[in-house]
């Protein structure tokens, strides 16, 4: 079985990229996907720790994606390790950076300093990207908020009083990059529960489907079975490739285990076969 979606400490996972891979080998998986926000940083270390064991893995970055109809999570995997995504992937970094800056600058205005190298003490790396969950974490050890929730709710989240944004792709740039860098495009976890409903998600995934989509996570540990149903209907709608899994984030997201989608079980193979063959057909410039 393997798991196809799961962040690492070089965005907002609790586990080193090493650690992920063993925690993949203890529990059988024979693939994992390394899927960390805007980044490519987790796969050297994910690739060597994964020599001599079972675990394949699947190099991803899962891409924060913007226009005017929304926010969306887009997938790419089988990048090029130097290819337009990984260029613009350099530029989110900057553009990421600042923001924060921006955040650390929200909070002493509204009298709740947060230090950098207390958020960069609880990301657990010294050089994975900092994101909005480990300034909550950060206050909550403060004592500024309860929780991460409350964090969010009232300070962190898009539109609160310590929100910043930052530059982000189109989800039609998205797709055409990864296919210009080898690699095959998966929309993560459409929000059904969010601000759409499924006419409109189906809608919203018939134009990513005009601009070369190839597939759409059918399996996700916070899908309902309701979500998981309409997720194959319409995959079988546009004739989409699967993919999916558990977005495992370990403890910033304690009740996602690795290996485990809305079923309580992990993917088959046979979704990467079909993964790795669109790749190949795209390469060979025949998507
Ligand atoms: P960042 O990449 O720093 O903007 O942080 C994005 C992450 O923050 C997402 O992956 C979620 O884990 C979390 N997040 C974003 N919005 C919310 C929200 N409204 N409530 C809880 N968590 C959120
Ligand atoms: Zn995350
Ligand atoms: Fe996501
Ligand atoms: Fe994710």
């Amino acid at each position: 079985m393997i798991d196809l979606h799961a962040h690492t400490t070089a965005s907002d996972g609790s586990l080193s990229p090493a650690q992920l891979v063993a925690h993949a080998a203890e529990i059988g998986l024979s693939a994992v996907g390394v899927t960390d926000h805007d980044t490519v940083d987790g796969w050297e270390e994910a690739l060597a720790a994964s020599a001599g064991t079972n675990v394949k893995i699947v190099p991803g970055v899962e891409l924060s994606t913007s226009y005017p109809r929304g926010r969306f999570h887009l997938l790419g995997y089988y990048i090029r390790p130097a290819s337009p995504v990984t260029a613009t992937l350099e530029k989110i970094q900057v553009a990421r950076k600042n923001r924060n800056g921006e955040i650390f600058e929200n909070l002493r205005e509204l009298e709740m300093p947060v230090e950098e190298s207390h958020v960069r003490r609880i990301s657990g790396s010294k050089s994975g990207q900092l994101g909005r969950p480990h300034f909550a974490l950060a206050m909550i050890e403060l004592g500024y908020v309860q929780n991460t929730q409350e964090a969010f709710d009232k300070y962190l989240a898009d539109g609160q009083p310590a929100y910043a944004t930052k530059a982000v792709l189109t989800p039609q740039d998205a797709i055409e990059q990864i296919h210009q860098s080898g690699g095959v495009a998966i929309w993560a976890h459409p929000p059904l529960n969010k601000n759409f409903s499924p006419d409109e998600l189906e809608a919203e995934l018939g134009r990513w489907v005009d601009w070369g989509l190839d597939g759409i996570e059918t399996h996700y540990s916070r899908y309902t079975i309701e979500q998981a149903a309409w997720a194959e209907k319409v995959r079988l709608k546009f004739d989409l490739l699967a993919g999916g899994g558990s977005d495992f984030h370990g403890t910033s997201k304690p009740d996602v285990k690795l290996g485990q989608t809305q079923t309580g079980a992990a993917l088959p193979d046979e979704i990467l076969q079909k993964i790795k063959a669109r790749r190949d057909a795209i390469r060979a410039g025949k998507p």
